[in-house]
Parts: structure tokens; C-alpha cells; sequence
């Protein structure tokens, strides 16, 4: 079994997810420097990649490294099935 998906714009994307919880960022942007392309922040600095973004492939070492920079522990990541 595969553990890659293509998505509808053709972008294969591993099995992983990442969703953050705006209650809790703060707009330290620590995310955004480890992977701009990733983790996008709206206008004020807060983080805007919604609920289960899915991880392109091949970016999962530094996806997994700007979830762990978080400070408030404001993002999370799942494997799905
Ligand atoms: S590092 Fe955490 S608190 Fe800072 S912008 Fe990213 S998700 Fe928000």
C-alpha cells in the first residue's frame, strides 16, 4: 500500500496532516522560519494553515521540525491511516 495521496491540484502529499489551533498561537512566526512554504501566517503574523493541511512529500523531516519549534504548542500533527 502507498503511503503517498495526490491531491486534486496534482501535488503528491505523504500521509501526514498538520492543523493548528488559533486560540492558542501567538504570531511568533518560529513555524513560518523553519518552513515558509508551509506554514503561511495571515496578515497579523498568526498562523493560517487551518485544519489538516496535508504535508507535500519529502517535506515531512521539515514540517515535523517547525511543529516542534512552536512555543505554545499551538500545532499538531497526525498520521492518517
Ligand atoms: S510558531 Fe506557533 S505560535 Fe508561532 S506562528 Fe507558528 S503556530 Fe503560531
Amino acid at each position: 500500500m502507498s503511503n503517498t495521496e495526490v491531491d486534486a491540484g496534482g501535488t503528491a502529499t505523504s500521509t501526514l496532516k498538520v492543523t493548528v489551533d488559533n486560540s492558542l498561537c501567538q504570531g511568533h512566526a518560529r513555524c513560518w522560519h523553519i518552513a515558509p512554504e508551509f506554514f503561511t501566517l495571515d496578515e497579523d503574523g498568526y498562523s493560517s494553515i487551518g485544519t489538516g493541511k496535508p504535508v507535500p512529500v519529502g517535506s515531512e523531516e521539515v514540517v515535523r521540525a517547525g511543529v516542534a519549534a512552536c512555543p505554545e504548542r499551538a500545532l499538531t500533527i497526525e498520521e492518517s491511516a
